[in-house]
């Protein structure tokens, strides 16, 4: 099932000025972000002087997460490969996703980025849908979670994913979906979605294009059920490759993965502000 959750309301014009400072640095000003009555240091009087609060930029929109895999996946191989329709053949429910040499888990990982960008985009004004509700269940299932955001009626969507490449391979890659009926009307802004993350990774994240998959840091992928199924724009991004030690020596570092959240959180700012 989905999990929607918000921000108390107390806090959240602070805790937006913070934000802002730190969106800065991917490139997105404060006015951008609409949030020029606020400056990067707020202190309790320009809070009593600033006019009423500016409309945040995220404001009414639902923007869907889906953090790849689930800690417990691992535990019950029955049910991952019991076989799902992705939109465009049979395929598995999923897999347990891959893993650090030192044993970091992607589906930690994935999970980790979901929670530091929900964290950024509920301060930004936006209703959050996730597909899983911990790093301690199983599943859902690929399928199940392209639906649970084709549900919500999300405005935009991403899967977070690390990739198992090669050991010498390294950087992020940007899977984007191919037209296959259910999705045929996002396959246009889905790319430009793509570009924006693209983008917004390099801007303000130490990853790197992706040196041995896709090209340039994009592939299109028609095999994937979160892409195929989906009817809001939607990339998957293979962050960075959790088999190469470099790669992998970031992706655990907490820094790293709140400089991913807040550049796909810029991202989806830049991406519905439309340009
Ligand atoms: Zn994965």
């Amino acid at each position: 099932m989905g999990l929607e959750l918000r921000a108390p309301r107390r806090g959240r014009r602070h805790a937006a000025a913070r934000l802002a400072a730190r969106l800065a640095v991917t490139g997105l000003t404060a006015a951008a972000l609409g949030l020029a009555l606020l400056p990067a240091t707020v202190t309790a009087a320009d809070v009593r002087q600033a006019p009423a609060a500016s409309r945040p930029p995220l404001a009414g929109k639902v923007i869907g997460i889906d953090p790849g895999h689930n800690g417990l996946n691992h535990t019950d191989p029955a049910f991952l490969s019991h076989r799902i329709w992705n939109g465009r053949e049979w395929e598995s429910c999923d897999t347990t996703g891959t893993q650090a040499a030192g044993g970091y888990t992607e589906a930690r990982f994935n999970w980790n980025v979901a929670m530091d960008l929900r964290a950024d985009l509920v301060k930004l004004g936006a209703r959050v849908v996730l597909t899983r509700t911990s790093n301690h269940g199983l599943g859902p299932c690929v399928d199940q979670r392209a639906r649970i955001l084709d549900r919500a009626h999300a405005s935009v969507s991403v899967d977070i994913h690390a990739d198992g490449g090669p050991r010498s391979g390294r950087g992020f890659t940007i899977l984007e979906p191919v037209a296959d009926g259910p999705n045929n009307k996002v396959i246009a802004s889905s790319a430009r979605f793509g570009r924006d993350v693209h983008a917004a990774l390099l801007r303000s994240t130490p990853m790197r294009i992706s040196n041995y998959y896709g090209r340039n840091g994009y592939i299109s992928r028609n095999d994937l059920a979160g892409l195929n199924l989906t009817t809001m724009p939607k990339v998957l991004i293979e962050c960075g490759n959790m088999r190469n030690p470099a790669d992998a020596a970031l992706l655990v570092r907490p820094s790293v993965q709140r400089s991913i959240a807040a550049a796909l959180a810029a991202a989806i700012i830049r991406f519905l502000a439309g340009r």
